[in-house]
């Protein structure tokens, strides 16, 4: 067995420089790594979302937070405001909720909230706008954080809406600075040893290069996991439709129109637009199901959705691969990023999921050389993390009264729906979800963010004995002191575009 003692990165997107950057500082020296990303074949360059997660990678990376907003656009974002999910706009009773990032108050010793809203302690008010202060300082587009806070933190909890491929080049040139080694070049052919593992690629202009350990980020091509290992692909599309994305950059009305501080999710007959604000202009995206919609069609409603601004300029068309690899990591090559999953763009798990994976390579590497152990651990605990995203994904769509569109009743048709999931929900009727439902060590959301999506989507929990929750006066104080407190906190806090201001002039 021969120690490992260096690191092919193939792939310099988001997941390739991240990977990079991760493992040069948790490994320190001890570990060469080079990176080779071709200049023929770009990056995906959309993934604008991200999960509160991000905040401890990047300063694990040793990024400040002022220079990460400058470099890469970026804005604050405390969650998803998903508009029409529930039922279609224009139709009676709600449409429309929203996944704060922070989790429901919660006093030591004080009372779980969930049981006391659904015993009606908040009146009509919705759980996330009775539980937390988030969704008021959302609303406001106030920002989670004041400008004197320390890099990374906040009162309220919160990730970034930023511009992918300014990221990649900022997470490149902060790698090279900490000593990753960077190779232009095109990967043409992969040489497999007799044991099936990898012996070599082969670059059309730099030759032969070899490593201990390889890691394929070279997105959907998959070209060393996928075309060379043979990995086989789970495609999912049974269970989520989507796999077509159009997307358009738009500007702003004005530049200091308002920066929403949330993702907005809107739900469309065959699937559903993202609309973020970055600091200059905004994302814009229609992730639709090709089964239940056709390319003209949502081109229309990606156009009727952004409105005048989108005149004059083209939508990008994207093919998705939406599914995994139950095997991502194979004898000396693990696949980290498209190339070895893909759920879709709800809840932003891409970068989330890029960020579990590097954090597990760098936690379980194999110095030794003894492969074999370290790849069995990694390749159940990431399978087990896609199946928990899946079912936390498809909750979005299974539980909607919309029957406008195939698109939606598709969705709630239970032969569509996990039966992990459907296990879960049958659960639910008969009380709320717990975080002891979860292992939390291996779900990419918490607890709450479930709790959140049910009951913003109106799933109904059957209480059978409100008298086991005795403490309904002090629940309702919390619920008032919250509200209090709200309206406080949208006084403290700056907007999201003031507070980027207050960065990008630093
Ligand atoms: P890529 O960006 O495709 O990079 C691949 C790299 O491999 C490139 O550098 C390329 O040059 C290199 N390469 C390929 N073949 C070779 C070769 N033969 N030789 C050398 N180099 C090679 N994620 C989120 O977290 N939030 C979101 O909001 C979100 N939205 C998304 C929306 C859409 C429509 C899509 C499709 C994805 C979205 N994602 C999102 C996922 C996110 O974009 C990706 O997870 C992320 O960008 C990582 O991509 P990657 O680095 O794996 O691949």
């Amino acid at each position: 067995m021969k120690p490992v003692q260096d690191v092919l990165i193939v792939g310099g997107g988001t997941a390739g420089w991240l990977a990079a950057c991760f493992l040069r500082r948790t490994l320190g020296d001890s570990i060469g790594i080079t990176l080779v990303e071709s200049k023929e074949i770009g990056i995906i360059g959309v993934g604008e979302g991200t999960f509160p997660s991000i905040r401890g990678t990047l300063s694990v990376i040793g990024i400040d937070e002022a220079r990460f907003i400058r470099e890469c656009n970026a804005t604050f974002k405390q969650g998803v405001h998903f508009a029409n999910w529930v039922r279609p706009a224009g139709t009676p009773g709600q449409q429309s909720y929203f996944h704060p990032f922070s989790q429901p108050s919660q006093r030591p010793g004080g009372p779980e909230l969930l049981p006391y809203w659904l015993l009606g302690a908040a009146g009509s008010t919705p759980f996330a706008e009775a539980a937390t202060l988030q969704k008021a300082v959302a609303d406001a587009r106030h920002a989670p954080k004041r400008p004197g806070d320390a890099d990374y933190m906040g009162p309220l909890n919160y990730a970034y809406h930023f511009d992918a491929g300014s990221f990649a080049a900022l997470l490149c040139t902060h790698a090279q600075s900490l000593g990753v080694k960077r190779i232009e070049a095109t990967v043409d052919s992969v040489e497999l040893a007799e044991d099936g593992a990898i012996a070599s690629v082969t670059t059309r202009e730099s030759g032969k290069l070899t490593a201990g350990l390889y890691i394929d980020c070279t997105g959907f091509r998959a070209r060393l996991i996928g075309e060379a290992l043979g990995s086989p692909f789970r495609n999912i599309n049974d269970t989520l439709f989507v796999d077509r994305a159009m997307a358009m950059q738009v500007p702003y009305d004005s530049p200091d129109a308002p920066i929403a501080s949330y993702t907005i999710s809107t739900a469309h007959e065959a699937g559903w637009t993202w609309d973020i604000g970055l600091h200059e202009r905004r994302g814009v995206g229609y992730v639709f199901s090709s089964r239940h919609t056709d390319e003209t069609r949502a081109e229309q409603v990606l156009r009727n959705y952004i409105g005048k601004a989108s005149e004059g300029r083209d939508p990008r068309l994207l093919k998705l691969n939406v599914g995994y690899r139950d095997t991502q990591w194979v004898k000396n090559c693990v696949a980290i990023g498209l190339s070895g999953g893909f759920l879709e763009p709800l809840e932003s798990s891409g970068i989330g999921l890029i960020e579990a994976a590097t954090y597990l390579v760098s936690y379980l590497f194999p110095f030794n050389g003894d492969v074999a152990p370290v790849a069995k651990q990694f390749n159940e605990q990431m399978k087990a993390r896609y199946e928990k995203i899946v079912d936390f994904v498809k909750l979005h769509y299974c539980l909607t009264k919309r029957t406008d569109n195939s698109f939606w009743t598709d969705n709630v048709n239970p032969s569509t729906i996990p039966e992990t999931l459907r296990e879960k929900l049958a659960m639910w009727r008969c009380r709320p979800p717990h975080q002891l439902d979860f292992i939390t060590d291996l779900e990419m959301y918490p607890p709450s963010s479930w709790q959140y999506v049910l009951y913003g989507m109106e799933f109904r929990t059957e209480i059978h004995n409100p008298r086991a929750y005795a403490q309904m006066g002090a629940a309702q104080k919390e619920f008032r002191m919250i509200a209090e407190v709200s309206k406080r906190a949208v006084a403290d806090l700056p907007t999201n575009r003031a507070l980027v201001q207050h960065y990008t002039r630093k």
